[in-house]
């Protein structure tokens, strides 16, 4: 008998899931496996968050349970453990007479870490590592560089690809499964209701899992035909439909980006394609650039410097300002608006990411690295490569050829939320005053917000800076 231990990371997914198939199609018996990593699951940042906190922490919960699910309906069931892989998966393979371990291949140091770890403790036990690829449109082989060569600038990387390069087809679900004999399963962890904290929004509704993956899909593609108009509505902030909100499926691996690709086309052969059909395409580009990026670069992408090494001076790292940035107290209604959301869901949209980060950095003049790590704490969708690759980008420490992306709030608040119903949503105790007022709060007074029933100080904070002020 020829056994294959199947290792689930962030491919939580049984189509296009590359390390099954291969697996499949060597082994006789597989065990499905997924680790709950301690220190990613429970652990904290360098500054003291926790590395995945409740909403993630739930997203992925489901994801894994619904991975149970589709497993046992093509004869298998999932393998849950919590602790440390590196350590887990040689026990198992020990006691099981495991031949090899299939795996989608991570890229970041410290899953990094933890794969070459494991790698060598199987060594030791005669059990051979195989790699499979599973996180990008392109596969890294196809392109028409070496990664050392990849490209720093995102719009020579796409010119590069997107003519040249053909997209995989994704692959097929498998049909069958058969089970190593007498495995424990073990339980999924539990997480109390009453910890939950989803009060608004539609995003807090969305379920982790390869089921709501492409239910979600179906809905803005096929159903909706949301994504006909995805250019024009992209850069809003408030609900559902405006953007794809794939991120979260993604990033657990819930959605193949060729799955994606795949309907896409499809859509364009059936409905339309134009602007915003290209434009879909344009940001999962994005998403595989800073994927690119970060094999690239290695570490950099998490240092201060950036991958520039650039030195930066007079920047803060007082916890206690930056936790006025993270409880939504700046008393800018536009950024506590995103900061509430993020809290209370998870979420925010991307503009609200560029302008959140841009106060932080620029206005409030504070180490962007707290932001990056709050965010990795905070988002459902966070991944390494996009969150700091992004970060670093407004940072300007990163891929941008610019300086850096500060942002002008009053024009972004003019420009994206005119009628501050995002912010009014966001923070309803200012849900009477006027747009102008919470779009540049600077140049009112206490007394006409007291109009409008607002106590600064009290009801809201005082705006704890001024904007624009260099
Ligand atoms: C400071 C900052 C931090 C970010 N952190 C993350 C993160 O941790 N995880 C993450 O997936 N995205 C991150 N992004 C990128 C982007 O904000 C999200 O991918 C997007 O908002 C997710 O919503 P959506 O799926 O509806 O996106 P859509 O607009 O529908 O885009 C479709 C897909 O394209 C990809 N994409 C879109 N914009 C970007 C981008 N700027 N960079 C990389 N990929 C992109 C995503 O996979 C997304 O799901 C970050 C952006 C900023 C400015």
């Amino acid at each position: 008998m020829k056994r294959a231990l199947v290792w689930f990371r962030c491919d939580q997914r049984l189509h296009d899931n590359e390390a099954l198939v291969d697996a499949l199609n060597i082994a006789d018996e597989i065990i499905p496996l997924y680790v709950f990593d301690e220190r990613v699951f429970f652990g904290k940042t360098s500054f003291g968050f926790p590395k995945t906190d409740i909403h993630r922490q739930k997203f992925i919960i489901e994801s894994i349970g619904d991975l149970r699910i589709n497993l046992k309906k093509i004869g298998g069931n999932l393998v849950v453990r919590t602790g440390h892989p590196e350590e887990i998966i040689p026990e198992l393979c020990r006691k099981y007479k495991a031949n090899w371990v299939y795996c989608n291949r991570e890229r970041t140091s410290e899953e990094v870490h933890v794969q070459d770890q494991l790698e060598a403790n199987l060594w030791t036990i005669g059990v051979e590592m195989r790699y499979d690829r599973g996180k990008m449109l392109y596969h890294t082989a196809d392109l028409p560089f070496p990664i050392t060569q990849s490209p720093d600038l995102f719009s020579t990387y796409r010119k590069e690809v997107e003519k040249i390069i053909a997209v995989r087809k994704p692959l097929e679900v498998p049909t069958s499964i058969k089970l190593v004999e007498n495995l424990n399963f073990g339980e999924i962890p539990n997480l109390s209701v009453n910890e939950m904290n989803f009060k608004r929004g539609d995003i807090g509704k969305l379920r982790g899992g390869e089921t709501s993956g492409l239910s979600e899909l179906n809905y803005y593609l096929h159903d909706s035909k949301l994504v006909s108009n995805y250019k024009n509505t992209r850069n809003q902030m408030l609900g559902r439909d405006y953007s794809s909100k794939f991120s979260p499926f993604l990033s657990q691996g819930n959605l193949s980006p060729k799955k994606i690709y795949q309907e896409l086309k499809l859509f364009e052969d059936e409905v339309e394609s134009n602007e915003s059909t290209y434009h879909l395409f344009f940001e999962l580009l994005w998403r595989d650039f800073f994927r690119l990026i970060a094999k690239k670069h290695g570490s950099k992408i998490f240092k201060q410097g950036g991958l520039k090494n650039k030195t930066i001076n007079g920047y803060s790292e007082d916890m206690s300002l930056f936790n006025i940035w993270k409880e939504a107290r700046t008393g800018i209604p536009l950024v506590d608006a995103n900061m509430n959301e993020l809290n209370q869901t998870g979420f925010m949209s991307n503009r609200g990411r560029q302008i959140t980060a841009s106060f932080l950095i620029y206005e409030m003049k504070m180490n962007w690295l707290i932001g990056a790590e709050y965010f990795e704490s905070q988002l459902i969708d966070y991944d390494p490569c996009s969150n700091y690759g992004n970060w670093q980008y407004i940072a300007g420490i990163g891929t941008d050829p610019k300086q850096g992306r500060k942002m002008n709030l009053i024009f972004q608040g003019q420009k994206y939320d005119p009628e501050a119903r995002y912010i009014k949503f966001w923070v309803p105790e200012l849900s009477e005053v006027p747009a102008g007022m919470l779009i540049n709060p600077n140049k009112y007074s206490s007394n006409d917000f007291l109009n409008y029933g607002v106590m600064l100080g009290k009801d809201y904070p005082s705006p704890m800076l001024e904007l624009n002020k260099v």
